[in-house]
């Protein structure tokens, strides 16, 4: 059985997006991706299964999370690429290369590209 606080550990806090030009805007998880639900509040969001896969270029962890709000379930999915080019100094400070995040809803339909974490 999963234990609901380590699979909250699993969860970054923030993830990044990139806004071209402007630099990145930091956006909070702890919030509910489905439609038409604005639930933003960690203790009505509970983590309940996750999924890992690996291959030799990437790493996908899926974190199934139940929204007590809205009483639907949506879908984390974090992809570490494991073959980033190799870093200089100022590149190892850019989250842009640390992973991808995605948010799925519980069929597994993208529900799009959240950012970097
Ligand atoms: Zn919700």
């Amino acid at each position: 059985m999963a234990d609901k606080e380590e699979l909250r550990n699993e969860i970054p806090s923030y993830a990044y997006i990139s806004l071209a030009r402007r630099g990145m805007e930091k956006i909070n998880l702890d919030q509910c991706f489905l439609k038409n639900c604005d639930n933003d509040s960690s203790e009505l969001l509970e983590p309940f299964k996750k999924e890992e896969f690996e291959d030799d270029k990437k790493k996908i962890t899926k974190i199934h999370i139940k929204c007590k709000k809205c009483e639907g379930t949506f879908i984390l999915k974090m992809e570490n690429i494991k073959s980033v080019a190799k870093s200089t100094k100022e590149i190892e400070e850019e989250p842009l290369s640390m992973g991808l995040i995605f948010a799925l809803d519980e069929e597994g339909n993208n529900l799009g590209h959240i950012g970097y974490f």
